[in-house]
């Protein structure tokens, strides 16, 4: 999305280049006359009276006067887009690469943990998908900063249209029964085996598997979880209950409102920098003592006698 963008500017950029140099050919073209010319509209101001140009009515001293032989320089309006064409692209790259050092986004850590329930009256695998996410000010050393702990976990059993959505702010969770009303309640051991019976385990000693994957799932986030958690032999004497796999973690970071916000002010904050800089206005040969607007210069005559 990023590069397409940029790719987008570029061509923006490249199209105003082209109709820039076509207009600077007409605009800073050389002032192959004799007589000297408004800085603004180009009118002949040979012997003129005073500083106000009598075509556009600019004042001589800002706009400057073009000399036989001079260039005319371009105008704001002009200066003010070519700077606009030309920082853009660059403006943006900075602002990608600085939101990457330093701007707002958010880290998101994923965790998937796959429990193996063994037990011959419930046979069946579990996989915990959590997921985290923290505000944090830039992306690129976000493998190194811990993991952001589970704050949503999905639990998928046998039917992947009913998984268990569990918050753990508020301990709640819910899932989808076979009718497709909606079965919620607080996140504990009674609600995973609810929601195993809803799958078809109806054995009373699903209540054991259940609390074995309760305490699997509560591992995430914890230094227990890297390792393999065996489930302890039931009260009917099966040793091979189940066991729960090391959880996988990765961090990744997420652009969101507060990225947007931080490139996007950067590009204005340079663009603006710069048409400021660019839009100066130029006082041409000072004022005053200008040979520009010495009267003999400008009619072109003898010096007035004195
Ligand atoms: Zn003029």
């Amino acid at each position: 999305m990023a590069w397409a963008l940029l790719m987008l500017m570029f061509g923006a950029a490249a199209l105003l280049g082209i109709s820039l140099r076509l207009a600077r050919r007409k605009d800073a073209a050389l002032n192959a006359s004799a007589d000297p010319l408004c800085g603004n509209c180009g009118y002949c101001v040979r012997g003129l009276d005073g500083n106000v140009c009598p075509e556009c009515g600019s004042d001589l001293r800002v706009v400057g006067i073009i000399m036989p032989g001079e260039k005319r320089p371009i105008n704001r309006a002009w200066r003010g887009v070519i700077w606009t064409a030309a920082s853009l692209p660059g403006a943006f790259l900075f602002a990608v690469m600085l939101s990457n050092w330093v701007g707002p986004q958010w880290m998101v850590t994923n965790q998937r943990r796959v429990i193996f329930s063994q037990m011959t009256y419930c046979n069946t695998t579990v996989t915990a998908n959590a997921t985290g996410k923290k505000l944090v000010f830039g992306a690129a050393q976000i493998h190194e900063r811990p993991p952001v702990p589970p704050q949503i976990i999905f639990l998928s059993g046998n039917n992947v249209n009913q998984s268990l959505d569990i918050r753990l702010s508020e301990r709640t969770c819910g899932y989808f029964d076979a009718s497709g009303k909606l079965v919620s309640g607080n996140f504990d051991a009674k609600a995973i085996e609810t929601w195993l019976n809803a799958q078809g385990f109806k054995d009373p000693r699903v209540a054991e598997a259940a609390a074995n994957i309760l305490a699997a799932v509560n591992e995430m986030g914890t230094p227990a979880e890297t390792g393999f958690t065996r489930f302890p032999p039931d009260r009917w004497g099966n040793s091979q209950t189940g066991v729960a796999h090391p959880t996988f973690t990765t961090s990744q970071a997420r652009a969101n409102e507060l990225t947007y916000l931080f490139d996007g002010g950067v590009i204005v904050l340079i663009w603006l920098a710069g048409l400021a800089v660019v839009l100066r206005r130029r006082h041409f040969r000072g004022a005053g003592a200008s040979p520009v607007l010495d009267p003999q210069v400008i009619t072109g005559g003898a010096p007035a006698p004195r």
